[in-house]
């Protein structure tokens, strides 16, 4: 499933550049383009989904979610510590619509919610 409007298909496909963290056969992870913390990355499913309740299949949504740890390691964080947050729809002010993993982390966070 592939989006042609969409720049994290395109992100996914490598006609938009990025800054790979991880990637397998399922999922692909790079750096945000606008960091809000010092670790920043971004996971997403290869294939199109416009949301976290977008009918992902449970083998997809187990990659997803266990591509989290492996960013986490790869980028240090595992121990200190990091946030995930998964914008969803225009309450969550989700800006790209193939559903996507921040994950944030490298400083101290406050204890209230994130306003990514
Ligand atoms: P959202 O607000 O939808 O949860 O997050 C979208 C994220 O995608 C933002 O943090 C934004 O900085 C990032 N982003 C948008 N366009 C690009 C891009 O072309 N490349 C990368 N690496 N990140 C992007
Ligand atoms: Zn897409």
């Amino acid at each position: 499933m592939h989006d042609p409007e969409c720049i994290f298909c395109k992100i996914v496909e490598g006609e938009i550049p990025s800054t790979k963290v991880f990637e397998n056969e399922h999922v692909y992870a790079f750096e945000d383009l606008n960091p809000m913390m010092p670790v920043h990355t971004l996971i997403v499913p290869r294939n199109h989904y416009r949301n976290i309740a977008d009918g992902i299949p449970d083998d997809e949504m187990a990659h997803l979610m266990q591509a989290v740890g492996e960013v986490a390691r790869l980028k240090g964080v595992a121990e200190s510590g990091f946030r995930v947050v998964i914008n969803t729809n225009d309450d969550a002010c989700q800006t790209v619509h193939h559903v996507h993993v921040h994950v944030l982390g490298g400083a101290q966070m406050n204890d209230g919610n994130p306003s990514l």
